[in-house]
């Protein structure tokens, strides 16, 4: 087991990267009696029963509460009926959520866990590997309106992150690529070795494979939540794609995967950066080369208009003008003085769409 901690003082946890490790460990520890298991419809099938049969074992009482798969159900709507019933159940202030699921589970169950009764503890059990290398970590919860991607929500730290990769044998391939548009984000963003890792490995990842860029990219998303926690400088670079991505996936009602308008976020971001004479049009390529063989889209014909206006009023857009973050080359991004996103013209926006 690797154990990795994200380091924020008193809200400090660890990660903890294994296989078959939720199986060994101690739920006692975080001395709560009883235990919500919030998870998704096809989540629940698989996994809950031998987690509640484990907490049972440790003399813990546990109920598990699900609500249908998907981005669709990232709503408030979820979130006070899950909590609701929780109510009903008898679940108090002392009680311990523990998210067990994909992207979706941990950020509806993060932010139930934030309000619940003013807060309590959670823990996450990611099963997806995007959910295991990116949204597990850095405590951001919330849900989706009609208006945008996680326009409500909090921060809220877990106490343990338990990644154990044992989970991924039932994750459909389609997830598996969504988890990879995340990984060539890092890479692009941080780590050209990482880039280099999938470049030579996509198509044959086995255990050992997946393990070394889990511990990977949990050990480069800890380091940048540990220094900037509330996103007002570094943490902003995990943006990569994703001014553009989450515009795609608004407009397109989610039937667009994150995974998939991440990848063609980051296609129309590079290009943005190769425009702006910042990065080369050889890493550009291999950029996009790299999205293409792993078999994300790179290609998105929709309405230009429509997704400029979705930007500008997205959150982090400022003044109305949404910000890029530019990749310099693989492995590196434009800084200015703790400044990583930048407005940019919107013809060449424009441009780079298409
Ligand atoms: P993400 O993790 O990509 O943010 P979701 O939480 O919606 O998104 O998970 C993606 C899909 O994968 C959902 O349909 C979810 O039920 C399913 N899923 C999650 N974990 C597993 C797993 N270990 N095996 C099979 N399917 C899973
Ligand atoms: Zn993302």
């Amino acid at each position: 087991m690797v154990e990795i901690i994200v380091n924020l003082e008193k809200n400090s946890y660890p990660i903890k990267i294994g296989m078959g490790i939720v199986a060994e460990e101690n739920f006692n520890k975080f001395g709560c009696g009883k235990c919500a298991i919030i998870t998704d419809s096809n989540v629940e099938k698989l996994y809950a029963k031998d987690l509640e049969k484990k907490l049972n074992q440790e003399g813990l009482f546990s109920k598990v509460f699900s609500f249908p798969a998907g981005e669709k159900s990232k709503t408030f709507a979820t979130v006070i009926s899950l909590g609701r019933k929780m109510i009903k159940s008898g679940f108090d202030r002392k009680s311990l959520i523990i998210a067990l699921g994909g992207g979706v589970v941990g950020d509806v169950a993060g932010f139930l866990a934030s309000i619940y009764e003013r807060g309590i503890k959670f823990i996450q059990i990611p099963t997806t590997l995007l959910a295991q290398i990116d949204s597990s970590i850095g405590g951001k919860t919330g849900v989706d309106v009609p208006e945008g991607k996680n326009l409500f929500g909090t921060f809220y730290q877990p106490l343990e992150v338990m990644t154990d990769i044992n989970f991924l044998a039932t994750l459909p391939k389609k997830e598996i690529k969504n988890g990879l548009a995340e990984l060539i984000k890092y890479g692009m963003i941080k780590d050209s070795r990482l880039f280099e890792f999938l470049r030579n490995n996509y198509s044959n990842l086995g255990e050992k494979e997946l393990a070394e860029i889990i511990e990977k990219a949990s050990g480069i998303k800890a380091a940048i939540v540990s220094k900037d926690e509330k996103e007002s400088g570094e943490r902003t670079i995990l943006n990569y794609g994703h001014t553009i991505g989450h515009a795609i996936e608004t407009i397109e009602n989610y039937r667009i995967s994150h995974g998939e308008a991440v990848a063609l976020g980051m296609v129309c971001e590079g290009k943005i950066s190769n425009t702006l004479g910042l990065l080369s049009a050889a890493d550009l390529k291999k950029q996009i080369e790299l999205i293409r063989l792993i078999g994300l889209p790179v290609n998105y014909c929709g309405n230009t208009d429509k997704l400029i206006e979705i930007m500008r009023r997205d959150k982090k857009a400022q003044a109305g003008n949404p910000h890029f973050v530019l990749p310099i080359k693989i492995g590196a991004v434009k800084n200015e003085e703790n400044k990583f996103a930048f407005a940019v013209k919107e013809n060449i926006i424009i441009k780079s769409l298409k």
